[in-house]
């Protein structure tokens, strides 16, 4: 069995697939084909938002984001403890300071009581609280309704990190609308996934999206042989666009399919293992399908001997990671605790019914 079976997804969408592949490698236009642009606007209203600017990778569009919104060295930026190393890398990388926030058990994302907390001491210590940056950790969205008022009463901007989130959503609004500005991942695994590293950026804002279109090409000013200020080199290949254009022609479908997965595992263990629930009204894109259990390393074992990959998704919180030692930051209760119990089972979209029993039953 595989963990995210992406050869299936192939077989699936093979005909199409192939002839996108073939299309882009004709066209010669392989970087910024027109097959960007076009993806740029269907991913934009596919999440409800103005503006989508793709670039090269997810945390490429975490560092674009904190450029674009102008954040300063030295700035406090507050990140979840229970994330993927590249939410706090990016701000660490522009000498911004992550303060990391411990998070819910159930919902495993941003616990605003925490976030109120760090704000305070943050305040107290004398660095300026900038930015926050929620994760829409597993597939399930932030709690919005909370973070976005939060930010609101504090005058500092929401980045929503929408890597593994895209296609969530809450009472109908899109994941990746959160944010002033959005970020998303299409590494292969992440709900939509390309061939390769690829990423994008969403706003309603005219002024991000200029900036950030100036900021994926060196600082571009009106021509490319202008550059106005510093930026990167992080453009999504055309040949990535093509992929990605096929695979969101599938991608509600897909969404019914993992949630069909989702809920037989549930079913399935629920009373067993501490499995999610997510509430009705909010939609998860089931990056993740996580559990907890005391006994991880034996259960592990027990999968990988009848065949059944899992993940830990992650030993190591932010706080714990020896890169950001010097921070000198308390470790965060809940975050350590689920880094000791969580695991991650097989979960994709072309999960059979039998393949689902057949990893809770061993469990
Ligand atoms: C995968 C991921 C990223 C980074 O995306 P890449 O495309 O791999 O650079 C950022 N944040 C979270 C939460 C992720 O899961």
């Amino acid at each position: 069995m595989q963990f995210r079976d992406l050869h299936r997804q192939y077989e699936a969408m093979k005909a199409e697939m192939d002839e996108a592949l073939l299309g882009s490698a004709r066209s010669g236009a392989y970087i910024m084909g027109p097959q960007v642009a076009e993806l740029e606007q269907q991913l934009a209203a596919y999440v409800g938002v103005k503006h989508c600017i793709t670039c090269a990778n997810g945390t490429d569009a975490l560092w674009l984001a904190m450029r674009a919104l102008g954040l300063q060295p030295g700035d406090a930026v507050f990140v979840p403890d229970f994330t993927f190393f590249s939410t706090a890398e990016a701000a660490a990388i522009l000498d911004l300071r992550p303060v990391f926030v411990d998070v819910d058990p159930d919902t495993y994302n941003m616990d605003v009581a925490d976030l109120e907390r760090k704000w305070q001491q943050t305040w107290e210590s004398g660095l300026t609280p900038a930015a926050v940056v929620a994760v829409d950790l597993f597939g399930r969205p932030a709690n919005y309704n909370a973070i976005v008022d939060f930010c609101n009463k504090k005058h500092i901007p929401l980045i929503e990190d929408g890597a593994q989130g895209f296609g969530g959503s809450i009472g109908g609004r899109k994941a990746c609308s959160f944010g002033h500005i959005s970020t998303t991942s299409f590494f292969p695994a992440k709900p939509l996934g390309c061939y390769g590293d690829g990423g994008a950026l969403f706003t309603d804002d005219d002024q991000y999206a200029d900036l950030l279109r100036s900021l994926r090409v060196h600082g571009k000013g009106s021509d490319k042989y202008n550059n106005i200020r510093l930026g990167l080199n992080s453009r999504l290949d055309t040949i990535q666009a093509a992929v990605l254009q096929v695979k969101l022609r599938h991608f509600d479908d897909e969404l019914r399919a993992v949630n069909h997965v989702a809920k037989r595992y549930t079913e399935l263990l629920r009373g067993k293992v501490h499995v999610p629930e997510i509430p009705d009204g909010i939609v998860s894109s089931w990056a993740q399908y996580t559990i907890q259990v005391e006994n991880r390393d034996e259960l592990q074992a027990r999968l990988k001997t009848n065949g059944i990959p899992s993940m830990v998704y992650y030993p190591r919180t932010m706080s714990r990671q020896t890169a950001f030692a010097h921070l000198g930051q308390e470790p965060c209760p809940v975050a350590d605790r689920l880094s000791q119990t969580v695991l991650s089972l097989p979960m994709h979209p072309y999960m059979t019914d039998e393949e689902i029993e057949t990893v809770a039953s061993l469990i």
